[in-house]
């Protein structure tokens, strides 16, 4: 897959992101780290945006590094060939500069509507644990939700990272409409 973000890029992103968190203390002490240790499912790794390779040797001694084809997963039509994933050796202990993309934006993800504008949504995949900022719905700092918000707008300007912002939101989008059908409602 061709990216088009340069390392230089998405090490000024990790930058940004480096500097902020969710809240003024470990939110891991509230759960022991669940988003880490994902319920203990050695089959769950994080995969990395197109280009996000670029910051890793790949024979760190943290993580387990593999390269699967897009095409084996749910990934956008547009993501063709090589795509990357780590699993942690021993999380939540990892150096925090390193980590991806993915785990710094938790417990928020990018949405782009249909009208193409960026916001952003707590994570609504369902994963094996729960997540007492999502459960509790936890005020989350400003300066996090900022960084976030600049670090997707940057992103997305890959059209590989867009079509799997978009190919996201379209899914959630669909899943509100069924859901309003089988209610009843009527959400314009
Ligand atoms: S993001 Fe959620 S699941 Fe992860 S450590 Fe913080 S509170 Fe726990
Ligand atoms: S990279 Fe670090 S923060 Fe991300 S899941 Fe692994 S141990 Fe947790």
């Amino acid at each position: 897959m061709k990216a088009k973000l340069k390392k230089s890029e998405f090490e000024e992103i990790y930058r940004l992101l480096g500097s902020v968190s969710p809240l003024d203390y470990d939110c891991g002490t509230l759960c022991g780290a669940a988003c880490c240790t994902k319920g203990d499912d050695p089959e769950m790794g994080i995969y990395l945006l197109p280009g996000e390779e670029k910051l890793f040797e790949r024979d760190e001694d943290w993580f387990v590094w593999s390269t699967e084809r897009a095409e084996d997963y749910d990934f956008p039509d547009s993501w063709k060939g090589a795509v990357h994933f780590i699993r942690c050796k021993t999380p939540p202990v990892c150096p925090r500069e390193k980590r991806p993309i993915q785990c710094r934006s938790f417990p928020l993800l990018p949405h782009i509507s249909e009208d193409g504008e960026l916001s952003l949504v707590y994570n609504d995949f369902e994963p094996p644990y729960s997540c007492p900022l999502i459960e509790e719905e936890l005020p989350l700092n400003d300066d996090f939700y900022e960084a976030t918000l600049e670090a997707w707008r940057r992103l997305i300007s890959d059209p590989l990272i867009y079509d799997l912002v978009r190919m996201d939101s379209k899914n959630r989008e669909d899943s509100v409409k069924e859901l309003a059908e089988l209610l009843g409602e009527d959400i314009g």
